[in-house]
C-alpha cells in the first residue's frame, strides 16, 4: 500500500504552512500524510488536515485575540461562514448552543477532540484544543459555547474551543439538523476492495501486513469496503462503504469478490477488477458524516450493476490473468 505518491499533496500543504510562517520538509509531510492514510486509514484530506494540525502554531498564536470581557454576540450556526469572512482580525469571536452531533479524535497532540455540531440552522466542525482543558463532549450532548474564534481550512468552517473559551452543558432541547449528509453524482474514483481487518474481538481497524497498531501482530480477517470520490456537477464528495452497501454497489457479494481473489491470488489485482467495475456510474448515498466523508448507511447505484453473467466474465478473466505456472 505504499505505492501512492504524496509528494503534490505535500508540496501544496508545505506552501500554505509558509504562508503561516512554518517550514516543514516534504518528506516529512509525505510521512505524515501517508501515516494518516494507510496506518489511520483516514481519508486523504482528514490526513492533511491532521499534518497540518501538527506543524500550525497553537491557538494563541494562531488566533486574533478573544473579544475583552467575552461579551459576544451569540449566533446561528448558519452565520458562521459570513461571520468568519467579514471578521476585523483572523476570526470572529462568538458565543453559540449547539448540539453535538458525533465526536471524533484525530493524531495531534494539540487537538483533545474533533466533533461535529449543528444547530436548527445548520452544521459546522468543531475543534477542541487540548490547552482548552474543556470537559470532554459526547454525541447528543448540547451546549454552550462562550468565546470561540471561527476558523475556515480548505473551504470548512468550525469553531474552536481555546484556552480563553467556556464550556457550559445545557439541560434544555434544541432542534439541531440531523447529522445525514447526501451526495448523488459520478463515481470518479473508486479505492479499497477487499481489505484486511484486525481479526482481535473489539476491534475493527482495518490493517496492513498483519500488524495492528493497537493489538500489535493479529492474524487477519478479510472484509469487503470502498472508498469512493463521488462528484456531482460542483464538487467531489468522499464516501465509505462498508460490507452490505459495498455489495449493492458492485452487485456482487462478498463471498463473490473471494471467489475472484481464489482465481487471481492478487489482492491488488482483484480490487482493480472491482474498483473499475464501478467507476462512471451513477450513486446516491446518504449517511453520517464523520472524518470528511459520508459513511453511507443507504446507497442506490442509478446505472445497471453487475450480474451474475459479469462476475462470470471476471472469473474468467481472473484465470486468464492468473501466472501460467499456478494454473497447472
Ligand atoms: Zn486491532
Amino acid at each position: 500500500m505504499s505505492d501512492i505518491d504524496y509528494t503534490q499533496t505535500a508540496e501544496s500543504l508545505q506552501t500554505e504552512l509558509e504562508d503561516e510562517g512554518v517550514e516543514v520538509g516534504v518528506d516529512t509531510l509525505v510521512d505524515g500524510i501517508r501515516e494518516g492514510v494507510e496506518t489511520y486509514s483516514l481519508d486523504l484530506s482528514e490526513a492533511v488536515r491532521t499534518v497540518a494540525n501538527k506543524y500550525t502554531p497553537d491557538d494563541s498564536s494562531s488566533v486574533s485575540v478573544p473579544q475583552l470581557g467575552g461579551d459576544n454576540e451569540q449566533v446561528a450556526v448558519e452565520e458562521i461562514p459570513e461571520l468568519h469572512e467579514n471578521a476585523a482580525n483572523e476570526s470572529a469571536w462568538v458565543d453559540a448552543e449547539v448540539e453535538v452531533l458525533s465526536t471524533w479524535t484525530i493524531d495531534a497532540d494539540s487537538v483533545a477532540q474533533k466533533a461535529q455540531i449543528a444547530d436548527s440552522t445548520g452544521k459546522a466542525e468543531l475543534t477542541v484544543w487540548a490547552s482548552a482543558d474543556a470537559p470532554t463532549l459526547s454525541e447528543g450532548d448540547i451546549v454552550a459555547l462562550g468565546n470561540v474564534p471561527t476558523d475556515e481550512y480548505q473551504g470548512t468552517y468550525s469553531l474552536k474551543v481555546t484556552s480563553d473559551s467556556t464550556v457550559e452543558f445545557l439541560e434544555e432541547d434544541i432542534d439541531a439538523v440531523d447529522n445525514l449528509e447526501h451526495v448523488e453524482g459520478r463515481i470518479v474514483q473508486a479505492r479499497e476492495g477487499l481489505v484486511d481487518r484486525c481479526g482481535d474481538d473489539d476491534c475493527t481497524r482495518v490493517i496492513d501486513n498483519g500488524h495492528c497498531p493497537d493489538h500489535g501482530s493479529v492474524d487477519e480477517e478479510k472484509d469487503l469496503r470502498l472508498k469512493l470520490t463521488v462528484d456531482d456537477g460542483q464538487s467531489a464528495r468522499d464516501v465509505v462503504l462498508q460490507r452490505p452497501e459495498a455489495e449493492s454497489t458492485l452487485g456482487i457479494t462478498f463471498e463473490d469478490a473471494m471467489d475472484i481473489l481464489t482465481d487471481t491470488l492478487d489482492v491488488e489485482e482483484t480490487n482493480d477488477m472491482l474498483t473499475e467495475s464501478i467507476i462512471g456510474k451513477r450513486v446516491s448515498a446518504a449517511g453520517p458524516e464523520i472524518y470528511g466523508s459520508i459513511q453511507a448507511e443507504e446507497v442506490v447505484v442509478a446505472d445497471a450493476v453487475l450480474g451474475d453473467m459479469d462476475v462470470d466474465a471476471m472469473l474468467v478473466e481472473a484465470r486468464e490473468a492468473r501466472p501460467a505456472a499456478l494454473s497447472e
